[in-house]
């Protein structure tokens, strides 16, 4: 059976010439980057020209630039780094209400240490409300949060007005742009950001390796202690494979970018005109204007069915989606981004994810809503919420 990868938003494939120049930091330049002899010094120089690279390629200066375990760390970091080094400042964070769980956890443990969250609310599209950020903003607030783009929904979010406002009051400014990084051309220096995090494999690189940007001169205490790596704010042997993969990835992503994410969102956009001519009671989420939206995602609600279903059954024909509910603990929540932008718990429950690569083709996009339809009729149809509808059966 043919299968059909659509959940580039959780991972994508490893570029292979990536593996081909990480293959050699494996099995021949294997020294640990800090040892003092040949091998550490020939490790040293890969992560060196790694730095660099990654560093030029987003507008950074390289000792701007820390290696992490991938984006989760980096958005640890970035919150407890920031609050820790400036508790004499203030104790308030602000972020918005559709951040990753990895920012959203983090601020949920720091709000049992005494740290005071404010947490935004978005439109029905996933914009951040811009007024109600100013208003949250206090005297003790030491961060402002949000990120660059939602990884459910797509939805872009305002970045460079969020930092205007943040610079007004003095506060550092984070973000998120694990997603955006490969989609949306970054460099940080325009956009004026204290810290950014990204992510080697939401990009065609190695999973398990990341970098959090940090500005030059802002306070940031250290996540991970140990040795000196990191400029000794980063403990740990730096991941060598893992860096130069990194940045011959984020090197390979930038060359074609332009080329690339047209062609991810026509297809994209093929996926979507379809689904909404051809699926009924279907609900696109995210923004609708088309630039303001990663090229990769569609996110779609279908009334009177769960998600899992359908996820379940495209899974047995070879078609790979994410759903719009997390399975914690055994039961099935659902999102948190759904709900914040207004979405019922049933809805919610009625949400597929379909995120697209550039290794993804027009046939497929033209398979995967055929078999989708036929999908959702045969769950519908077994539907009691649906059958309870009887004048909008067989439609
Ligand atoms: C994937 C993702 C993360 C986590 O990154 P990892 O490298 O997988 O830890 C954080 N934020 C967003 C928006 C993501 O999409």
């Amino acid at each position: 059976m043919k299968r059909i990868y659509l959940d580039h938003a959780a991972t994508t494939k490893l570029d292979e010439r990536v593996f081909e120049k990480m293959s050699p930091y494996f099995l021949e330049v294997y020294g640990n980057a800090n040892s003092q002899h040949g091998f550490g010094r020939d490790a040293q120089k890969a992560v060196d020209e790694a730095r660099d690279t990654i560093a030029k390629l987003i507008g950074a200066k390289p000792n701007e630039i820390y290696f992490t375990s991938g984006g989760t760390e980096s958005d640890n970091w970035a919150i407890r780094g920031t609050v820790k080094a400036l508790k004499n400042k203030g104790n308030h964070v602000i972020m918005s209400s559709i951040e990753h769980a990895a920012m959203l956890t983090t601020a949920k443990e720091l709000e049992k240490e005494g740290v005071e969250v404010s947490l935004i609310g978005v439109d029905s599209e996933g914009f951040i409300d811009l007024n109600e950020l100013k208003n949250a903003i206090r005297p003790t607030t030491v961060l402002i949060s949000c990120m660059y783009a939602n990884n459910e929904i797509g939805t872009i979010e305002p970045i460079a007005e969020i930092v205007k406002i943040a610079k007004e009051h003095g506060i550092l400014v984070h973000t998120d742009a694990v997603q955006a990084m490969g989609a949306i051309d970054i460099n940080v220096a325009d956009l004026g950001v204290d810290m950014l995090s990204f992510s080697a494999h939401k990009f065609n690189g190695p999973k398990g390796v990341g970098a959090l940007y940090i500005k030059n001169g802002i306070p940031m205490a250290r996540l991970i202690s140990g040795g000196h790596q990191e400029r000794t704010r980063r403990g740990g042997t730096t991941n060598v494979p893992g860096v130069v993969g990194f940045a011959e990835a984020l090197k390979l992503t930038k060359e074609t970018m332009k080329e690339d994410t047209a062609y991810v969102a026509s297809l994209r956009d093929r996926f979507i005109s379809r689904v909404e001519e051809e699926i009924p009671f279907s609900k696109l989420n995210g923004a609708r204007d088309t630039s303001k939206r990663l090229p990769s995602n569609a996110d779609f609600s279908f009334e009177f069915i769960e998600g899992e279903s359908i996820l379940f059954s495209l899974d047995i024909d070879g078609i790979a989606v994410s759903s719009g509910s997390a399975c914690s603990s055994g039961s099935l929540e659902p999102s948190h981004v759904l709900l914040a932008i207004g979405l019922s718990e049933e809805k919610a429950h009625g949400t597929i994810r379909f995120s697209f690569g550039k290794e993804n083709t027009i046939e497929e996009v033209d398979y995967v809503v055929d078999t989708l339809k036929s999908t959702i009729q045969r769950l519908r149809e077994m539907s009691p919420l649906f059958n309870l509808k009887g004048e909008i059966k067989n439609v």
